[in-house]
């Protein structure tokens, strides 16, 4: 099939910006640098017929990171690295919650927990002096208060087994993904910004003027600037970046009467996590069962990391001699990771951007990246 002359003329010309995937990072940048530059012609070019990567696949915990994972991430990367995550996240928090009504995301507020258990890796006599440790750092350069606190009282009260020590955030909430996205594709459409869904971009190249990028369903698309936000997808357009994926499983329970769990939970470094959505419980990770296994990005579930997710539940979550809860959807989505958690912001060939390794944490810290990478793409 021939394209037309009217839309060689309109969709196919030559953009000022395009962005590849319409995930959170894609759609923030594009939101933000049509709030900065609103004469910008835009487009987004996105593989799925929806988002079809982690933004609308993911367990909506909006949090910045429980006392075990970020003890373990000042270890891995130190004190600022860690800090400068946690500020984007409590940054881009603030922001979500500044632009779009509560509502409209079903952002809850119950705070977030953090499970130790009797038998796990974490020292327990470590946990006030932890907490200590980062609540002190988190005043002195975020000027937060209090933002851990032990709260074991409660262990009963939530009818979990086998948990020794429970510690709180009281400025975690939750909301609904997909909502989210829905949302911001809504406003960057509002905004003028084209989004071409169930196209993939196959090839990019550039010069020091112009950029092409080839798809599989309109062909040759050019642009002043290209932008890649693909996360975990990356290494196929950009091989030489320090990005792989990683899978992610989680499942939704049916409803379950008298549900005890509210709010969202952290278990062994973030590696389960698990929060109320109403009545139902939704439960994921366990990643670290089958790291070999996960490291891919077919979107697939397996019995293996189930089987380990619906033994966690009944182990730890759910209140002994409670019925299994029938599950009502499985799924999995796929995360962009690295050898630390910082996210790589970057020109990586002549008009060529990046912004991709969003670590499993890119609800909270999107929007914040989006803004740094606007600001490198319109000004340099
Ligand atoms: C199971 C799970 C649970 C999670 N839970 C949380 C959580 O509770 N809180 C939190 O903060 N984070 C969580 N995350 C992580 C969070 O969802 C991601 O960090 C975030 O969604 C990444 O956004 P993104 O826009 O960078 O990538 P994505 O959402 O993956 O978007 C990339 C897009 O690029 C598209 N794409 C890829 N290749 C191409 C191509 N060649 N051409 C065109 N389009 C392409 C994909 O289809 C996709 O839509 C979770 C992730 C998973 C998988």
């Amino acid at each position: 099939m021939a394209w037309s002359f009217w839309e060689k003329e309109t969709w196919l010309s030559k953009y000022d910006i395009i962005i590849v995937g319409a995930g959170f990072v894609g759609l923030w940048t594009a939101y933000k640098l049509k709030l900065k530059e609103p004469h910008l012609k835009i487009a987004i070019v996105e593989k799925g017929v929806l988002p079809t990567g982690a933004s609308t696949k993911n367990a909506g915990f909006s949090c910045f990171g429980s006392v075990s994972e970020l003890m373990h991430d000042v270890a891995l990367m130190g004190e600022s690295a860690m800090l400068k995550v946690v500020e984007m996240r409590y940054k881009g928090l603030k922001e979500i919650n500044a632009t779009f009504p509560q509502h409209s995301i079903d952002y809850h507020n119950l705070g977030g927990y953090e499970l130790f258990s009797t038998t796990g890796k974490y020292p327990i006599d470590r946990l006030r002096g932890d907490i200590y440790y980062l609540n002190n750092l988190m005043s002195s350069m975020l000027g937060l208060t209090h933002t851990f606190h032990e709260t074991s009282e409660k262990i009963a009260e939530f009818g979990f087994q086998h948990v020794a020590a429970l510690a709180f955030s009281p400025s975690e909430g939750q909301l609904h993904p997909a909502k989210l996205v829905q949302n911001l594709q809504q406003m960057v459409q509002q905004l003028g910004v084209t989004i071409f869904f169930k196209t993939t971009v196959e090839k990019i190249e550039s010069n020091e003027k112009e950029v092409f990028i080839q798809t599989d369903q309109l062909g040759e698309l050019k642009s002043n600037r290209l932008i890649v936000c693909t996360n975990g997808f990356v290494k196929k357009l950009l091989p030489s970046l320090d990005v792989h994926p990683a899978r992610g499983q989680v499942f939704v329970t049916a409803p379950i009467p008298n549900l005890k769990v509210k709010g969202t939970f952290h278990f062994d470094e973030g590696f389960y996590y698990f929060r109320n959505v109403g009545n139902q419980l939704l439960l994921g990770g366990a990643r670290n069962k089958a790291f070999e296994a996960e490291h891919t990005d077919v979107m697939e579930t397996s019995t293996a990391i189930q089987d380990a997710l619906e033994s966690f539940m009944m182990e730890y979550i759910l209140p002994a001699g409670s019925p299994h809860p029938t599950i009502e959807s499985r799924w999995s989505g796929i995360m962009g990771m690295g050898a630390i958690k910082q996210p790589i912001i970057k020109e990586v060939q002549p008009n060529v951007f990046c912004a991709v390794r969003m670590s499993g944490m890119g609800v909270s810290i999107s929007p914040i990246v989006a803004a740094e990478l606007t600001e490198m793409v319109l000004n340099g």
